[in-house]
């Protein structure tokens, strides 16, 4: 697995390859109980996992408050904290199971982070969390409309909820009367991949979400804006 790491992720040192290679083991041993990943085989988890998560790492700090929403097994927000254990996250699922083996995952690897089991609706309304983070990052959650509605809510003004996609110009498109009404400006950063076409979509906030959004549970996905 080391070499796999090795050529998958050229900018990790000894101590984030020795953590990716626990992260593999726990997530191998974990994934036999429940259900974590589909991916299970070594080279696919290095790069649609691993390497995959990391490329929002060029636009986050030491210290910047990061929530990653729907963040499942721990992907982008697990290995952006091992490259930058300095980041102040918080890893938000609606499935306590996933948050059980996130507990287990980051104390083995001795990294901290917050864990918070609800749905970013209910989230997205609390005081706790609403408008507390300079970033909202979330993969493989929603489609952008769906989407923006879950994760802007997080972001302070003048910060940016940043979506993992593929091919996102028809999301796009559909996402512009979500961010027009959610206050948020929308830009994408294509990133170079082997994967296929990946790219960063970045919601920046020009001001503060309006009071009735996200609606409830389960609206955003019913009712996309
Ligand atoms: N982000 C991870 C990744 O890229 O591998 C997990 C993706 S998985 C397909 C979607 C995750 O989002 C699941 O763990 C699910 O429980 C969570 N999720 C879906 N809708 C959610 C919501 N409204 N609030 C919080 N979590 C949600």
């Amino acid at each position: 697995m080391r070499d796999i790491l090795k050529r998958a992720l050229p900018q990790a040192d000894e101590t984030a390859l020795d953590r990716f290679e626990t992260y593999h083991r726990l997530l191998a041993e974990w994934n036999e109980r429940m259900n974590l990943t589909a991916i299970t085989d070594p080279v696919e988890v290095a790069e649609k996992h691993f390497a995959d998560s990391l490329a929002a790492l060029p636009y986050l700090k030491p210290g910047m408050q990061v929530i990653d929403v729907g963040t499942g097994a721990g992907f982008p927000g697990v290995p952006l904290l091992i490259m930058e254990p300095k980041l102040e996250l918080t890893l938000a699922d609606s499935l306590h199971k996933r948050l059980t083996f996130l507990d287990a995952l980051l104390k083995e690897l001795g990294l901290t982070a917050t864990l918070v089991h609800g749905r970013a609706e209910d989230l997205g309304q609390d005081r706790l969390y609403r408008e507390r983070f300079d970033a909202a990052l979330s993969r493989a959650v929603a489609n952008l409309p769906v989407l923006l509605e879950l994760t802007t809510p997080f972001v302070k003004v003048g910060g940016s909820a940043i979506a993992y996609k593929g091919d996102a110009a028809e999301e796009l498109q559909n996402a512009k009367s979500a961010a027009f009404l959610l206050h948020v400006k929308l830009r994408s950063e294509e990133l170079a991949s082997d994967l296929g076409k990946r790219c960063l979509i970045f919601a920046d906030k020009t001001a503060p979400t309006p009071k009735q959004y996200p609606r409830k549970a389960g609206t955003p996905n019913k009712k996309p804006l």
